[in-house]
């Protein structure tokens, strides 16, 4: 009874904050600063811990990964409500190390970097930094306009009307050959996957001809154009799109990953339209989403990969998502993969990722691409880093991040020639 009370007593305090303080996400519509916001880590050990974090109240913390069972859960807090979190694992006994002292420092020192490698381009693009949206379509359709067998397409608008720009590359036409399709950005602030995305395109592009004459590419490398702009302009840890549901706070966007309609609503998001994993007020609400479920469909099922790229924990993860259950056709889908899927992208010289089995993650997208569009080769991958830089990965990281997802690419792109190799004779 009386940790009961201890309970309630505690929760009442919380709401006290929730109506006497601006929460973290409403600051980010009009703070642009992380001046003294710092990153904790805790690894919980018990379910209940897990349960406890996932009780937090959302609108002061700012989960950078996800809570899980022996995982590392990275928050970031604001200097005012610092303490509390501090006092909220000391009463769950959860254990926190700060991994990052001031964001704003390394939002600084990043803004910095991306202005010296801008100078020493001489403005030119470069695959190995961070681009603002308009630049990274000029480079598409720079690629459309010199490479033959490369051409863009406007899938739709987003919320705010820019333009999405899909970059196809398809050697004597698109729809002849099994298809694979990696989309990044889907997550404003996880930089490092457009850039991936961007890598991987002129890695494609600088292959063995092999791999544009057996399969048709498609590349989406910002999924959520509105959110990517808006954190290089206003507010870098931005996650969301930036679509407006009449929210009475005034919040805005909306989770895209969480936005797909497959098990959408069914738990791992939120109903409110503050919190960073809102799931929109019905499946496919969104544009973007609903622009990318629309290219897809419409390609026949042809596409028999996608991969939907975020950043960061470096994991690949397998379908399904929604529940622990594994998807009817696993064991024929793992079995398709050659024995060196397993260990080729596990074992890359620099890093490891680890690939998570069917495990209640948050994989929307890629459950959707299996479940609903029939995709069979789906998946969602964390790319780099752990943590130390979490989404403020410096762009010195972009060369080896590009190099083994790509590795990662081709070992899946092999298996589907080798499970679909009659397929362009039969259509
Ligand atoms: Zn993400």
């Amino acid at each position: 009874m009386a940790q009961l009370v201890g309970k309630m007593l505690r929760h009442l305090l919380l709401l006290s904050y929730i109506y006497s303080a601006q929460s973290i996400h409403d600051q980010y519509i009009t703070v642009d600063s992380y001046l003294g916001y710092k990153v904790v880590r805790v690894i919980p050990k018990t379910q209940e811990q897990v349960e406890f974090l996932i009780n937090l109240p959302e609108q002061f913390l700012d989960f950078w990964t996800e809570p899980g069972l022996y995982r590392n859960v990275d928050i970031m807090t604001n200097p005012e409500w610092f303490d509390d979190l501090a006092k909220e694992l000391e009463f769950a006994q959860l254990t926190y190390s700060e991994i990052i002292t001031d964001v704003q420092k390394i939002v600084d020192e990043e803004k910095m970097e991306l202005e010296r490698i801008k100078i020493v381009n001489e403005g030119n693009f470069s695959l190995f930094s961070y681009h603002e949206y308009p630049e990274i379509v000029a480079h598409l359709e720079f690629l459309a306009e010199t490479i033959p067998e490369v051409e863009v397409e406007i899938i739709g608008q987003s919320w705010e009307g820019q333009e999405m720009v899909v970059l196809k590359i398809c050697k004597n036409g698109c729809g002849n050959k099994p298809a694979i399709w990696i989309d990044g950005g889907i997550h404003a602030r996880e930089w490092i996957s457009p850039a991936t995305t961007l890598w991987t395109i002129h890695e494609v592009l600088n292959a063995d001809p092999w791999f544009t004459e057996s399969l048709d590419w498609y590349f989406l490398p910002v999924f959520n154009p509105d959110g990517y702009q808006f954190t290089h302009e206003h507010t870098r840890l931005w996650r969301k799109t930036r679509s407006f549901h009449n929210s009475l706070l005034g919040c805005r966007g909306t989770d895209a990953n969480r936005n797909f309609g497959y098990h959408w609503n069914e738990g791992g998001s939120s109903g409110d339209k503050c919190f960073d994993t809102y799931h929109g007020p019905e499946a496919f609400s969104e544009p973007e989403t609903a622009n990318v479920r629309d290219f897809i469909m419409a390609r026949n099922g042809t596409v028999k990969y996608y991969n939907n790229m975020h950043s960061y924990s470096q994991l690949v993860l397998l379908s399904w998502g929604y529940t622990t259950d594994p998807p009817p056709n696993y064991m024929e889908f793992v079995s398709n993969l050659p024995c060196s899927f397993y260990h080729k992208p596990m074992a890359l010289p620099i890093v490891q990722y680890v690939i998570s089995l069917p495990s209640n993650s948050t994989i929307w997208a890629s459950d959707w691409a299996l479940g609903e569009a029939g995709i069979p080769f789906s998946f969602s991958m964390e790319l780099r880093d752990t943590g130390k830089h979490g989404f403020l990965l410096p762009p010195s990281f972009i060369e080896p991040v590009g190099k083994e997802t790509w590795e990662f690419h081709k070992t899946v792109a092999m298996a589907i020639l080798e499970e679909y190799k009659q397929f362009s004779t039969e259509i």
